[in-house]
């Protein structure tokens, strides 16, 4: 019993968020029923080379590494940011993906850099790295349950800035008129995305890695996040 047991029947139950646009989100047809994104198509993907059936469980993104400690998901893909933090909790796969925090400000906004955020009222999504990253800086801000949520406070002019992953932050911004993006890689580190597992499961996490350098080797991470990411 525990965290292997799905995984040694041949079938993989992933959690995830999917309010990660275009990482994953809920689609009418999507690549896994209800799922969609470039995390989804590589679960997809996992199973096909694996020959393990993959299930999905949405869950709140702050809750994605606990659920995976008491043995209710197998394993994480919901473009989760390795850090020694999280590496104290579970064990990160071989990263598939790298990305960056950047700011969203509107089209007239005087943000240029990080430090410019100081006397600015900032908004984070909870659990974020974002958060982390705003955090470790030491200014005030505040935190939203889903990226939406945020967007919407900078949309209707109660934020100044939105703190959020590069990929997720295109997203919004082509979805939303009289935003920017604004990037600092001197104040952000980049980060590496990566599937999570429990500490024990190491066997399925050396099945997953094999399906991932499988995946970056042939090209097929590539080609699924160019086919999902807005230019
Ligand atoms: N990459 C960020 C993190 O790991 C955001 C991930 C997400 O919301 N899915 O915290």
């Amino acid at each position: 019993l525990g965290a292997s047991a799905c995984a040694e029947d041949g079938m993989i139950k992933f959690g995830t968020n999917p309010e990660f646009p275009p990482f994953e989100y809920i689609s009418a047809n999507g690549v896994l029923g209800e799922y969609d994104g470039i995390d989804m198509a590589i679960a997809a993907k996992i199973g096909e080379l694996t020959g393990m059936d993959v299930e999905m469980e949405s869950l709140e993104f702050d809750s994605l590494l606990i659920a995976l400690q008491n043995g209710q998901i197998d394993a994480t893909i919901a473009g989760m940011t390795i850090t020694d933090e999280r590496k104290e909790a579970v064990n990160f796969s071989t990263p598939y993906y790298t990305a960056t925090q950047v700011m969203i400000v509107p089209e007239d906004s005087d943000i240029e850099k990080a430090e410019d955020m100081a006397d600015k009222k900032i908004c984070v999504i909870q659990g974020y790295t974002g958060e982390t990253c705003v955090n470790e800086m030491g200014y005030k801000y505040e935190a939203f349950k889903k990226g939406t949520e945020a967007i919407m406070e900078l949309v209707n002019g109660k934020c100044d800035v939105v703190v959020i992953d590069s990929a997720t932050a295109q997203n919004y911004v082509n979805d939303n008129e009289g935003l920017k993006i604004v990037e600092d890689p001197d104040a952000f580190a980049s980060e590496e995305y990566a599937i999570a597992v429990n500490k024990d499961n190491t066997e399925l996490l050396d099945t997953i890695n094999e399906a991932i350098d499988t995946m970056l080797e042939d090209g097929t991470i590539s080609e699924i996040a160019a086919q999902y990411a807005e230019a």
